[in-house]
């Protein structure tokens, strides 16, 4: 192993890690990085996810649609920065429903993540003077309204969502929310971890020859292998080993064997 002390240990290489990993060596400027996990990065959950974000989120209490703000604008920067290397869209979430009681609660729903700072709601009616619906496109992330908008005008939801079904009376179409490949964003972090110095190189070399020894144990208990008591053995061994290497040495005593 090239090192035995590091800045920075972080347990774990999911999307939560190396997110860790890259804030901290890129824009932190921390060298010394070591993100330790028995599994190659983004293999457990975070190759699992839906992939999907959204800032629209009930309370009580704002906390989670400030941390979903703040980490859209991180995201956002690094579409930015990265050519939009993990493909970030703004399609937005669609919520529908065919029950006009419903509504109400829709409508309760939209304005209580906009009061969370979620952004404005814009109500599509069919009464003169709403504001016109801006579809989404269905790739790329910018210069996209936010906040929602809650359509109850049944022609205008058959003429952008014509795949729904005909009973269908209310949707919400939140539009800070969309989808971008988790894996690639991840990736991307974490190659530009690396060309700032975080490594997990030593961990994967610790992991591998401890894998290594458990197999070779397995494989002598299975084989029902003894090894000499006798110190010296292992004394007069030794430098016909290192003479004439591990091969040859074992040729030689199994030619030895009756
Ligand atoms: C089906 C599904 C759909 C999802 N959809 C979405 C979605 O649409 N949007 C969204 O935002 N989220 C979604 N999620 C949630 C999201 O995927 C997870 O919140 C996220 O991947 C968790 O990342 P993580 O880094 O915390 O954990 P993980 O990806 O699980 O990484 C944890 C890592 O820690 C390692 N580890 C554990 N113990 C130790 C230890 N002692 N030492 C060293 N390493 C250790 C593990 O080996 C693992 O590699 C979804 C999840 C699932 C399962």
């Amino acid at each position: 192993m090239a090192d035995s002390t590091t800045d920075v240990l972080i347990c774990g290489a999911g999307i939560a890690g190396i997110a860790s990993a890259y804030h901290l060596s890129v824009r932190h400027g921390i060298k010394n990085v070591l993100v330790v996990d028995e599994r190659p990065p983004l293999s457990l959950t975070s190759d699992k996810s839906t992939e999907c974000y959204r800032n629209w989120w009930p309370g009580p209490g704002d906390a989670m649609v400030r941390l979903m703000n703040r980490s859209i604008d991180i995201m956002e920067e690094l579409a930015h920065e990265s050519g939009n290397a993990f493909n970030m869209n703004r399609r937005g979430y669609l919520f529908v429903t065919a029950d006009p009681d419903r509504i109400r609660t829709f409508t309760r729903v939209a304005e209580e993540a906009a009061e969370l700072g979620a952004g404005p709601v814009r109500y599509h009616n069919g009464r003169p003077g709403t504001q016109d619906y801006v579809p989404a496109p269905p790739q790329g992330f910018e210069d996209q309204p936010w906040g929602s908008d809650l359509i109850t005008d049944t022609a205008l939801i058959r003429k952008h969502f014509p795949y729904l079904s005909e009973r269908t009376v209310a949707v919400v179409h939140p539009r800070r929310c969309g989808w971008f490949s988790g894996q690639q964003l991840g990736m991307y972090m974490w190659e530009r971890a690396r060309e700032r110095g975080a490594s997990d190189r030593e961990i994967h070399d610790t992991v591998l020859i401890a894998a290594a020894f458990c197999m070779f144990n397995r494989y002598v208990d299975g084989l029902g292998t003894w090894a000499p008591t006798d110190p010296d053995v292992y004394r007069q061994r030794a430098p016909i080993t290192a003479r004439d290497g591990y091969a040859s040495s074992i040729h030689r005593i199994l030619a030895q064997q009756p």
